[in-house]
C-alpha cells in the first residue's frame, strides 16, 4: 500500500520521506535508553522494546531480547516472516482507525520518541561487504575514460553482475567524519611512486541491500528464491580515492582507494516497502544465461541525488540527478550470482549496487564522470569550483524513502 491509501494517527506531512506505508528499521539510541532498534514514522521513532513490554506486538514471533539489541541482526536472523509481521503489526497499531495505542496516551511517551531526541547508529553489523558495478552508464563511462572509448565494455560485463569483495569494518552511519586517505600513487607515469594524501577524493552514488541468512554454503539461491533473503535497502556513498585506486587495482581489482569508508544510511527501507516503486529493467542483449534470467518487474523507481556542502555553508550545490532505476543488472540477478558457486550469505551482509549513473550528463554518480576526469569543473555557489572533493566538504546524498546519508571530508 502507498502513502494515500494509509494514513496515521501521528501527524506525517504529506511529501514526508517516512510515511505510514514506509516504516523503515533502525537502530537508535535516546536519553533513556542505549542502542535498540526502533522504526521511523514521520518525525518519530517507534520505540519496538517499549511496544513489546506494554504488550502492543502480542503475536508477533519476536523476544524481548532481539528488540534491546545495539544491532538489527538478532531480528533479521528470525528470518523474514517475522520482520515482515513486525512491520505490518505495527502499521496496523498506528493507522488512523486503530484505538489500541491511539486511545492510550499514557502509553504514547513510551512508545513514541521525537527525532530531534535520538541519535542514530548503525542498523547492521556488516559481515561481508560486497560491491557490484551493475549501471551500465557508469561501466561506460569508465571504460571511455581509462581504456578503449570504442570497447567501453570488457567482455565479461553484459554477461555476469560483476563485483568484488569489499571491506566492511569502515562502513559507517550517516553523519561520521571520513578522513582523507594517505596512500601510494603515481601521479608522474613515467617517475617513480610516490606518498601522500589521496588528491583525487571521489564520491560514488550507490545504493546497497541488506541480506537475512542464506542457504547453507554449497547451496545456491535462484532470482526467484532472491527477494526471500533480501531485508531492505540504504543510501550507500562508497568514498573512492581515484589516484590510489589508479595506481593499486591492476590486477586484483580495488584495494585502499576503497577501503578507508563507507557511509550509509541510517534506515534500512525494507523491499516490501518499495513494492509500489517496481518497474522492468532494460532488455538485456545479448540474452543471459539461465540462471540469471527472472519474471516481473524487478528495477526500483527511486530518484536519488547528491549535493555537495562546501565547508561553512548551509546549502551547497546539487551535483547530480540519478535513479536507482538505471540499473542494467538487478538484484535479485546480483544474488542469483553471488551464490551460484555456493558461496553462503550471513544476516547482515551488505551489497552495494555499483556507482548508479544515468545516461546524460546531470546523472552521473561520481564527481569522476561529473568532471570528467577533471577536465570540466563544476562551479558551486560560493565560487569556488570542484574537480573532486576538497576538505571540509560534506557531501550529502538523498532519496524519497530513504532520508538522507550525509559525511563531511576531513584533512589528511
Ligand atoms: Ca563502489
Amino acid at each position: 500500500m502507498t502513502d494515500a491509501t494509509l494514513t496515521s494517527w501521528i501527524d506525517v506531512p504529506a511529501g514526508h520521506d517516512f510515511p505510514l506505508a514506509n516504516l523503515p528499521f533502525g537502530i537508535f539510541s535516546n536519553p533513556r535508553g542505549g542502542a535498540r532498534p526502533g522504526m521511523r514514522l514521520g518525525d518519530h521513532v517507534v520505540d519496538l522494546s517499549a511496544c513489546h513490554a506494554l504488550g502492543f506486538l502480542d503475536g508477533v514471533e519476536v523476544n524481548a531480547e532481539v528488540l534491546v539489541a545495539p544491532v538489527l541482526n538478532p531480528l533479521m536472523k528470525l528470518g523474514k516472516p517475522v520482520t515482515v509481521a513486525l512491520r505490518e503489526r505495527v502499521q496496523t497499531l498506528f493507522h488512523s482507525d486503530c484505538a489500541e495505542l491511539r486511545d492510550r496516551s499514557d502509553a504514547h511517551a513510551s512508545c513514541l520518541v521525537a527525532m530531534d531526541d535520538v541519535q542514530m547508529h548503525m542498523p547492521v553489523e556488516v559481515g561481508d561487504y560486497t560491491d557490484f558495478y551493475s549501471s551500465e552508464d557508469h561501466a561506460r563511462n569508465v571504460g571511455k575514460m581509462f581504456r578503449d572509448p570504442d570497447n567501453a565494455l570488457l567482455p565479461n560485463w553484459k554477461h555476469m553482475p560483476v563485483g568484488y569483495h569489499g571491506r566492511a569494518s569502515s562502513i559507517v552511519v550517516s553523519g561520521t567524519p571520513i578522513r582523507r586517505p594517505m596512500g601510494q600513487t603515481r601521479p608522474d607515469p613515467d617517475a617513480a611512486p610516490v606518498f601522500g594524501p589521496s588528491r583525487l577524493l571521489d564520491f560514488e552514488l550507490e545504493m546497497a541491500f541488506i541480506t537475512f541468512e542464506g542457504k547453507p554454503m554449497g547451496e545456491r539461491i535462484s532470482t526467484a528464491e532472491a527477494e526471500d533473503h533480501i531485508f531492505g535497502l540504504v543510501l550507500f556513498n562508497d568514498w573512492s580515492a581515484r589516484d590510489i585506486q589508479k595506481w593499486e587495482y591492476v590486477p586484483l581489482g580495488p584495494f585502499l582507494g576503497k577501503n578507508f569508508g563507507s557511509s550509509i544510511s541510517p534506515w534500512v527501507v525494507t523491499l516490501e516497502a518499495l513494492d509500489h516503486l517496481r518497474v522492468a529493467g532494460p532488455n538485456q542483449d545479448p540474452a543471459v544465461l539461465d540462471y540469471l534470467t527472472y519474471e516481473g518487474d524487478s528495477h526500483y523507481n527511486v530518484p536519488l541525488e547528491v549535493e555537495i556542502v562546501p565547508e561553512g555553508q548551509g546549502a551547497g550545490q546539487v551535483v547530480c540527478r540519478s535513479n536507482f532505476r538505471h540499473m542494467y543488472w538487478n538484484m535479485r540477478q546480483q544474488l542469483a550470482h553471488h551464490t551460484v558457486n555456493g558461496c553462503n550469505l550471513r544476516a547482515g551482509d551488505m551489497m552495494a549496487s555499483g556507482t548508479i549513473s544515468g545516461p546524460e550528463k546531470g546523472s552521473f554518480g561520481s564527481m569522476l564522470e561529473i568532471s570528467w576526469r577533471g577536465t570540466e569543473p563544476v562551479d558551486m555557489p560560493d565560487g569556488s569550483a570542484r574537480k573532486f572533493i576538497q576538505d571540509g566538504d560534506t557531501v550529502v546524498m538523498r532519496a524519497p524513502y530513504f532520508g538522507e546519508v550525509r559525511g563531511k571530508l576531513l584533512p589528511a
